[in-house]
């Protein structure tokens, strides 16, 4: 029984893919009587959630779903202390902003999921929610809505519902599409859709697992840079043109007098200067062979060479000039 259940949840979720690009990590939206339930037959939620949608997930919540916790009223210890743990649940979901936060009391699951999966009233679910929830008119509306998994708990298992008749209306034009264009088989357009995602797994999870789940997703995070950077690097490489074609451009005026043979000037005036203080300058800085003006410091190149020479001028003279080449 177990095992055919999983292999219809594991058909399901392929259906979902083709159809409406379903994705892993699955973004699953979970509500606070879940939550609830999940601690009351001591389920690990992430891995439930994970093991019924065959795939990585990203367990999140809406403020007013996270509200809805915040809000419960506990008479006494136990119940505080069960309230705390929930809440501790919900915090490892990503928090979902649906834009009531400033109400003063949260709406209900029904009205908060309803605007956060079809914003739009247009029965599409654009995001691609999962959405898990304990409350049957949540599950009823959305069953309207094409293409929204749906999961609930019952007794202690976690259920996957099969796809409501709108969805399945979607999904089999989809397929008559698919046949008709000869692309049975593949991987519709839908799937070709890049999306950033980190791998987070198993966040929300039990206090046992907890730690793990830190970690799990530290190390997702780490995993995350690489790739928000790479964009970046593929930027720099542009295309085209970079600037005027150089052979047809007007040659640039001297800026100031600052030109090439200015600068050389400059370089020497900055040896005879050197010169002054020290007289072996001009044989440094050949001996340097970076030239004067580079990095900035004849001065700093200067001292640091004097340095080097001093020690190896109490053997042989030339040894120095050698290393000084070497060090250049
Ligand atoms: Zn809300």
């Amino acid at each position: 029984m177990r095992a055919k259940r999983s292999k219809t949840y594991r058909k399901l979720m392929q259906q979902y893919g083709m159809a409406f690009g379903f994705r892993e990590p699955y973004q699953v939206l979970v509500d606070a009587p879940l939550i609830r339930d999940a601690a009351r037959f001591k389920m690990s939620l992430g891995r439930m959630l994970s093991g019924v949608l065959h795939g990585e997930i990203k367990p999140m919540i809406t403020q007013c779903c996270i509200r809805h916790l915040y809000d419960l009223e506990t008479t006494n210890d136990t119940e505080r202390k069960q309230k705390e743990e929930w809440i501790e649940v919900a915090k490892q979901a990503e928090r979902r902003r649906c834009g009531h936060h400033e109400l003063e009391t949260p709406l209900s699951a029904l009205q908060c999921l309803e605007s956060v999966v079809d914003p739009k009233a247009s029965n599409t679910n654009k995001n691609r929610y999962v959405v898990a929830t304990q409350e049957l008119e949540v599950r009823q509306r959305l069953r309207r809505c094409a293409g929204v998994p749906l999961i609930y708990i019952n007794k202690s298992v976690m259920i996957l519902e099969p796809m409501a008749a709108k969805s399945e209306d979607v999904r089999d034009a989809d397929e008559r599409a698919k046949v008709r264009a000869g692309l049975k088989g593949r991987r519709g357009a839908v799937t070709g859709e890049k999306r950033r995602r980190s791998e987070i797994e198993d966040v929300v999870d039990e206090a046992p697992d907890r730690a793990n789940a830190i970690a799990a997703s530290e190390a997702a995070e780490a995993a995350k840079d690489p790739l928000t950077e790479l964009p970046m690097q593929k930027k720099r490489k542009v295309k085209g043109p970079k600037g005027p074609n150089p052979l047809s451009a007007k040659k640039a005026k001297p800026v100031k007098g600052k030109s090439v043979g200015r600068q050389d000037e400059d370089e020497r005036a900055a040896v005879r200067k050197a010169m002054k203080r020290d007289p072996q300058a001009p044989e440094k800085a050949v001996g340097a062979g970076a030239g004067v003006g580079e990095d900035g410091g004849l001065k700093a190149d200067g001292t640091r060479k004097r340095k080097r020479k001093r020690k190896v001028k109490v053997g042989e003279a030339t040894m120095g000039a050698e290393v000084d080449v070497m060090a250049a």
